[in-house]
């Protein structure tokens, strides 16, 4: 059976999991210091912006917004066809999500729509750059028209570039994830890329509101919690328990050191399949790949043949997914504003799919991808 995604375990990944197990401290020390730091370098962080690495796609999200200044009563601009992660994340802050269509070029915010949602509870807009592919970049005109803050998912676009610039390394707040899906895990993790003065809120909130000096939060191995006056701490705001800890920094580490290479693997594969389905029925987000570091490779089947064709590549041992049935078809979330018309998530939710695409998944593997699917066509 081919799977939609899998994670590159290999020798360095295990390796660096087994050193951090036997290093005699699992918490959140010194190596999550390190992942942040090579982080920032990958994502060409200038000097004014930094990382704070977390538990969950789903905490930096969360993190993000309540450093955005959502809160209670508080409403948040979002595509419906977007992860529920998001969804719970604002209403984990007390805020409720308002639902925007999609463009049908990239899947991405409608920006123009988005315009007609504003009201006087909005306080942030939260575009995702689907499966890599950037958003409509006005999306920050449009923020600093309305005066709202602009946290953008970035859970699938580790690596993509808009105009030569890393996605991360300038705007307001970003948020990536490292489940076990992602293009590099960490088994699980997450990471929010923002201004130092956001990163101090968040660095504070993900560890229960803890106060504490670099050294202590940080702490380096064999280093004791007793040591150098480390006994003084003070809580100023509410916290959350959605620190990393060292062991998935470790695995973290080792997983960046092959994410360029694995970025071009994908790329290349996207591209195979984009020739390869030329003439079918199937289309694709549009964008320039050089760009794009993709997380995967979804397709809209035309003609209300999606489920056939999933049921056609399952029979041939293939898997596929379906990401996402939007926000506004599930019961939470149905009566959100913005719910009664969003013509192209619904477009999507019914002809979206996920076809396989991993790091390292080799010719053979993508030739069965594309000969079962071109069974399906006849
Ligand atoms: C994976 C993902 C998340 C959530 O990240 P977790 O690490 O699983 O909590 C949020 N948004 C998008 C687009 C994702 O793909």
């Amino acid at each position: 059976m081919q799977p939609v995604f899998k994670a590159m375990i290999d020798g360095e990944t295990i390796a660096a999991a087994i050193e951090a197990l036997e290093s005699g401290w699992l918490g959140m020390g010194a190596t999550v210091a390190e992942f942040e730091a090579e982080l920032a370098r990958f994502l060409e962080l200038p000097d004014n912006r930094t990382v704070v690495a977390v538990n969950t796609g789903t905490s930096a999200l969360h993190l993000a917004l309540l450093a955005a200044g959502v809160g209670p009563g508080d409403e948040v601009l979002t595509p419906a066809f977007n992860n529920l992660a998001d969804m719970q994340a604002i209403l984990a802050c007390g805020a409720e999500p308002v639902f925007v269509d999609v463009r049908l070029d990239d899947y991405g915010i409608d920006v123009t729509g988005a315009e007609l949602m504003i009201g006087s509870a909005t306080k942030a807009v939260l575009p995702l750059h689907y499966m890599g592919f950037p958003c409509d970049e006005r999306v920050y005109e449009f923020a600093r028209e309305y005066e709202l803050r602009v946290v953008e998912d970035a859970c699938h676009a580790i690596g993509t570039r808009r105009d030569n610039r890393l996605i991360g390394s300038e705007g307001d707040l970003q948020c990536f994830s490292f489940d076990p899906i992602k293009t590099m895990t960490c088994i699980d993790g997450g990471a929010v890329t923002c201004s130092r003065e956001d990163a101090d809120k968040i660095r504070r909130a993900r560890l229960l509101g803890v106060v504490q000096p670099r050294e202590r939060q940080y702490l380096e191995v064999g280093r004791s919690l007793a040591d150098g006056g480390f006994g003084g701490y003070d809580v100023v705001d509410d916290g959350y328990r959605y620190h990393l800890a060292n062991l998935h920094a470790a695995i973290g580490l080792s997983q960046l050191k092959r994410l360029p290479e694995w970025i071009v693997n994908r790329r290349q594969i996207a591209r195979a399949y984009n020739v390869a389905f030329e003439n079918l029925p199937i289309v694709t987000p549009e964008a320039e790949l050089p760009q794009i570091s993709m997380f995967g490779y979804a397709i809209r089947a035309l003609g209300g043949e999606r489920d056939e064709l999933r049921a056609h590549l399952w029979e041939h041992e293939i898997d596929s997914g379906v990401h996402w049935r939007p926000a506004h078809w599930l019961t939470r979330f149905r009566s959100c504003r913005g719910a009664e018309r969003l013509p192209v998530s619904d477009l999507l939710g019914s002809e979206i799919m996920t076809l396989p695409l991993w790091s390292e998944m080799d010719e053979e593997e993508l030739a069965c991808v594309v000969d079962a699917v071109w069974g399906f066509y006849g």
